[in-house]
């Protein structure tokens, strides 16, 4: 039996980051359990066809929270990055416009320019109208009908597959805040207006894929990361993972709709786990390159399975192809390389909040933390990983500051 004051749970950018963190505080007495052969969660990347590709999908580094930067800095220095201003476009009516379509009905004819600026001419939120409370609703209220039915509802549909109405709108400010007068300023004066909540400029390893930065935080920790090591039992009363690790404090990043299988948790709180859903992608890899400069493309079009296209030559040098991100539930036959993510987004549903909240305040009271995506059951970013692991191992440690 080993005893650490931390037992880390995950090997994802939150448990690397925490972990990490320890380290730089002086902080010797944890150990890190990953699943997988190799460390970076959602993050990794895989030499495939001769250049790296994202296997948990497409991902960029926002370059909004420095603190961040400092830390992934040190494993893959700045000038291993390329900054890229961001171009991602939606394919409608035949064409590929810029997101967001909002923002670029400019760049379409002058008919269908006029019947989709009629849509958010017409829709709840320029009328007056209160907000509504599910999310299928909220995208007509926001952007009008035919924006809805032949952009938002299809597009979400494919992504979530689930019926929409189980959405909450609580989330809604990871969506880009364009108003009615930003859209006409738009079709004025031919350019974009309003904001893109993240990845406005993002920065992307230059000789490697995503998965790099990660892999070296990895092999950083040394014997302190366990990989291909699942978590596979927790004695919650003695605090024991896997029968040979005691904890003073366990920090799951890993699924909470995991624990069931691996702890003994009390009837209340695992009905709230099951309340937690989930998405699951598979990534793609098709060898041929597209004539586009977006460095991704949005597809609507409920013909093809999949919903996002990363046109990797347009951000990984030296690469061609792309690969394509499809919810599983509507995966076609394997026609190539394809990898699996079975968590992939913490679906927001309208009872999520609640299920979540009386997960962690039961978790809270065994000196359990939840951090990261599956730890918090939210849509974040990896840079919002990281700064939540950074803040949350510099309080385990230094204590809360002073009011
Ligand atoms: C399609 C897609 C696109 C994205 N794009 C971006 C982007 O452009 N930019 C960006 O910053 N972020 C992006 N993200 C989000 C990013 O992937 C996450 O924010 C980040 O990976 C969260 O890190 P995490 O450590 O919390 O979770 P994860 O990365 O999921 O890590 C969790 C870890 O726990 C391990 N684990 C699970 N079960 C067990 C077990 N029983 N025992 C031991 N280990 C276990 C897993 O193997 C994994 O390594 C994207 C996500 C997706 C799905």
């Amino acid at each position: 039996m080993k005893e650490y004051k931390y037992v880390i749970l995950g090997a994802g950018p939150t448990g690397l980051a925490f972990a990490h963190t320890l380290n730089t505080l002086g902080e010797n007495s944890f150990v890190v359990l990953e699943a997988n052969a190799t460390a970076g969660g959602l993050c990794r990347s895989r030499d495939v066809d001769g250049s790296p590709l994202d296997i948990g999908g497409g991902h960029f580094l926002d370059v909004k929270q420095q603190p961040v930067l400092d830390l992934l800095f040190r494993f893959l220095p700045r000038a291993d990055w390329q900054e890229h201003r961001r171009v991602s476009t939606i394919r409608i009516r035949g064409t590929e416009i810029g997101y967001p379509i909002e923002s670029n009905l400019w760049q379409l004819g002058v008919d269908d320019r006029l019947d989709f600026l009629e849509s958010v001419a017409q829709a709840g939120c320029v009328r007056g109208e209160p907000m509504p409370e599910s999310f299928e609703k909220w995208i007509s209220w926001k952007l009008g009908e035919r924006i809805a039915e032949e952009y938002m509802l299809p597009y979400n549909r494919k992504i979530w597959s689930i019926d929409l109405n189980a959405l909450g709108t609580y989330w809604l400010h990871k969506l880009p805040d364009v108003s009615f007068r930003q859209t006409l300023k738009s079709c004025l004066d031919s350019s974009a207006h309003g904001t893109i909540p993240a990845h406005g400029v993002f920065l992307y390893p230059k000789n490697f894929g995503y998965g790099e930065v990660w892999k070296r935080m990895g092999d950083a920790l040394q014997n302190r990361l366990l990989l291909s090591t699942p978590v596979n039992k927790i004695d919650l009363p003695t605090m024991t993972v896997n029968d040979n690790l005691r904890a003073g404090t366990i920090i799951s990043s890993i699924p909470w709709t995991v624990w069931p299988g691996i702890a003994g948790i009390p009837a209340p709180v695992r009905s709230r786990i099951e309340r937690l859903e989930y998405a699951s992608i598979d990534v793609d890899y098709r060898e041929q390159t597209l004539a586009t400069t977006a460095h991704w493309v949005y597809d609507p079009d409920e013909s093809v399975p999949y919903h996002r296209i990363l046109c990797r030559n347009n951000f990984s040098g030296g690469s061609r192809g792309y690969w394509t991100e499809t919810n599983s539930k509507r995966a076609d036959a394997e026609a190539g390389f394809r990898y699996r993510n079975e968590y992939a987004y913490p679906i927001n549903t309208t009872a999520k909040p609640d299920a979540i909240n009386g997960v962690l305040e039961w978790a809270g009271q065994h000196q359990i933390t939840g951090l990261g995506r599956w730890g918090t059951w939210e849509h974040m970013n990896s840079d919002v990983a990281v700064a939540q692991a950074i803040e949350a191992a510099n309080r385990a440690v230094q204590g809360s500051p002073p009011e």
